[in-house]
């Protein structure tokens, strides 16, 4: 096994990936596949949270895995697994469940949101999901953990976790540190709210040029530039976070230039983003249409991750039921 730090990162499989998902999670993971040993979960006990079609589950993985391994995630290099698969995920989940204080997971902002939006799908897996990120993470004794801003706290909650098992056990688990990605999060085309599929605000890897451009063209922007003439400030406009996460330099820093001098208007300046975008995703979907067309083989690359994945787990579970004074009945 590598002897490279580990790095824990996960993604639900709820159905097509976006450019949310890509430029705020995978675009940044990519390049961590070399200095680090990665562990890329795709999370499905997470997705449970929330109503699901059990019909819709296995295709969901499927596509979530071949939208990964065409945005770049390299299976040669590292782990591609499907959390379920390691059952020591939900078993370590449970040990610090009974660490953990129920106070530090009523304040979690997200509980408060989904509670507040599904107040008639409260469960005690929705209040209890920290707990099992947190089982993610260190069940590989993850150094790094990839993160968008709206995850540290989700992460400082692992590292309290950890913490406090260590304190109660002995020396077990490193604290995880965040790595923020690159590309500020992507809102959606509302210019308001998360990209997300229940809000029809999405672009999709998948869409073509002309379905990318129907949604750009609409998509809201620096809502205090009413007209053409007025100057306006990128950094309060979603479309200006795109061209981060797609366009090259020189046109990032023209179209700020030229936005604040009032020198471009929005649509020259998405009909810009368009051409990165489509470029940056036409390879992509080439690579999505060539990993569809042999899924055995997708079939194949997770079975192989869960090994892999389930040889780190196991090792770490040793140590914990050695701490916890059961190591003799697990040998
Ligand atoms: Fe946004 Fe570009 Fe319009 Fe400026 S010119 S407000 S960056 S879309």
């Amino acid at each position: 096994m590598s002897e490279k730090k580990r790095v824990f990162s996960g993604v639900q499989p709820s159905g097509r990936l976006h450019i949310g998902n890509y430029a705020g999670a995978i675009f940044n993971w990519v390049p961590l596949q070399d200095e680090y040993l990665c562990i890329f979960g795709i999370v499905d006990y997470h997705a449970m949270t929330v109503r699901f079609k059990p019909e819709e589950m296995e295709r969901n993985i499927i596509n979530a895995a071949i939208d990964y391994m065409a945005a770049g995630i390299d299976p040669e290099k590292s782990i591609l697994m499907v959390q379920s698969t390691v059952p020591e995920h939900t078993e370590l989940a449970w040990i610090l469940n009974t660490v953990t204080p129920v106070g530090w997971l009523s304040r979690v902002p997200t509980f408060k949101e989904k509670k507040r939006d599904n107040p008639d799908y409260v469960h005690m897996g929705l209040f209890d999901y920290p707990v099992l990120m947190a089982a993610d993470i260190i069940l590989y004794k993850a150094a790094v953990v990839p993160v968008g801003d709206d995850q540290v706290p989700h992460l400082e909650l692992t590292r309290e976790i950890v913490r406090r098992f260590n304190g109660y056990f002995g020396e077990t688990f490193p604290e995880p540190k965040a790595k923020l990605g690159v590309v500020k999060r992507i809102l959606g085309l509302d210019g308001t709210n998360k990209m997300s599929k229940s809000l029809d605000n999405c672009i999709y890897l998948d869409e073509t040029k002309d379905e990318i451009w129907k949604k750009l063209s609409t998509a809201v922007t620096d809502t205090n530039r009413k007209r053409r003439t007025d100057p306006g400030n990128p950094d309060i406009c979603n479309i200006f976070t795109m061209h981060k996460a797609f366009s090259t330099k020189e046109d990032i820093d023209r179209c700020a230039r030229e936005c604040r001098s009032a020198g471009i208007g929005c649509i020259d300046c998405k009909k810009t983003l368009l051409g990165h975008m489509v470029a940056a995703l036409e390879p992509l979907q080439q690579r999505q249409r060539k990993l569809r067309a042999k899924e055995d083989y997708v079939y194949q690359v997770l079975s192989d991750g869960k090994k892999r994945a389930q040889e780190i787990a196991q090792q770490t579970m040793a140590e914990v039921y050695e701490r916890i004074g059961i190591k003799r009945f697990h040998n």
